[in-house]
């Protein structure tokens, strides 16, 4: 079912309110798992993008981290409940009244929420971020709201550090990130791929290593040796050969979301050497913000392809085939 044009309507800025003029939103592969309903329960008409950029319009009366004029980002999350533990601790993105960018309930039209492949959006000031990179790089810090997160965040929580051994499963918009920062880190960073023609790119990256990953000596050269494995793939596939290569009391992280299961991972190769078989989503909001200054400090963003609205159809098309470097970003006005 392709996408096409439809107008909505944002809810009135309240008090707490800041209206953002959109300026580029980046082109997440959740956004494909939702829109083709392959994850159960999609809501339609579907708006996705969460991985906003742009400037502040209207700040209502009790806005006070905001101002008109201010370059934001809205990631993932737009609201949460404020008083659970995950939310106390700025976990956010693991409280149960969790309020997604897309696909939420909300008490806004038409019912659950609308993201940003679009002109305008209204969040509570709470859920937006300040953006401190220079402003001709906008576009490319778009990606950091989802694809960065998600990847730095299980980076920081397992310590990603000069000494350790790091895997990045995956070379796609959240793969060239978890690439970027882990080198960022100090980390010894190998990237797995499956696309041969990745090898080179990867480098320029920051990985110290490539592995093409359906070559076997590849693999088993690498075989007890990693701290940690980070795997964005957004298809089934052998998570056991990956296994394999983490050392004693390593972990491996599954941030992908296939829409259909991996084939079990064996008991063997977990107890045998005490390792982890973990997974992470997104991240809160404070973390959010510091993996912002963190990219603006050491100058990164996203490697992106710039899309016109109606050019969308076929950016997931190439998406599907891995065939981007290495995140489309729309420019969203295009949407006139
Ligand atoms: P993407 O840009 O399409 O990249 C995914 C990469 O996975 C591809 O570039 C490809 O890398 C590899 N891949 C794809 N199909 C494969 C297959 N059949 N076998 C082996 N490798 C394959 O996607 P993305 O935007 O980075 O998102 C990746 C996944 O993370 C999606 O499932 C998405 O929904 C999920 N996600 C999760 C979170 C979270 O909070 N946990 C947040 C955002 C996204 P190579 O060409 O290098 O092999
Ligand atoms: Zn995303």
């Amino acid at each position: 079912m392709p996408l096409e044009p439809i107008t909505i309507t944002r809810r009135e800025p309240g008090p707490q309110d800041v209206q953002i003029d959109i300026v580029y939103c980046g082109i997440c592969h959740s956004d494909i798992h939702q829109v083709r309903s392959e994850w159960a329960g999609t809501l339609y008409p579907c708006v996705p993008g969460h991985e906003i950029v742009g400037r502040v319009s209207t700040v209502g009366a009790h806005v006070n981290k905001h101002k008109v004029g201010d370059l934001v980002g809205i990631g993932c999350i737009v609201d949460s409940c404020q008083h659970c533990e995950e939310c106390g601790d700025g976990l956010e993105n693991y409280c149960d009244g969790m309020v997604g960018t897309y696909n939420f309930p909300t008490p806004d039209a038409p019912g659950h929420t609308l993201g940003g492949y679009a002109q305008q959006i209204v969040v509570d000031e709470r859920y937006v971020l300040q953006i401190r990179h220079p402003e001709s790089q906008l576009a490319a810090v778009a990606p950091l709201l989802c694809a960065g997160i998600t990847t730095y965040s299980p980076l920081r929580h397992w310590d990603a550090r000069p000494g350790k051994k790091i895997g990045v499963v995956g070379i796609g918009g959240l793969g060239h990130m978890g690439i970027k920062l882990a080198h960022a880190m100090g980390a010894h960073v190998v990237a797995f791929t499956t696309s041969e023609a990745k090898r080179d790119a990867a480098i320029v990256l920051g990985a110290n290593e490539v592995v093409v990953s359906n070559n076997a000596e590849e693999m088993s050269a690498h075989a007890k040796s990693f701290d940690l494995i980070l795997n964005t793939v957004a298809a089934p596939h052998d998570i056991n050969a990956l296994l394999a290569l983490l050392k004693r009391d390593g972990t491996m992280v599954l941030v992908g979301a296939p829409a259909t299961p991996h084939p079990s991972p064996n008991v063997f190769n977990l107890i045998s050497k005490r390792r982890s078989l973990a997974g992470s989503m997104i991240g809160g909001i404070p973390e959010t913000q510091e993996m912002l200054d963190f990219c603006a400090k050491h100058g990164i963003v996203a490697d992106i392809e710039m899309i016109r609205a109606d050019e969308i159809n076929e950016a997931y098309e190439r998406m599907l085939k891995g065939d981007v470097k290495y995140r489309f970003v729309m420019d969203a006005r295009s949407l006139d």
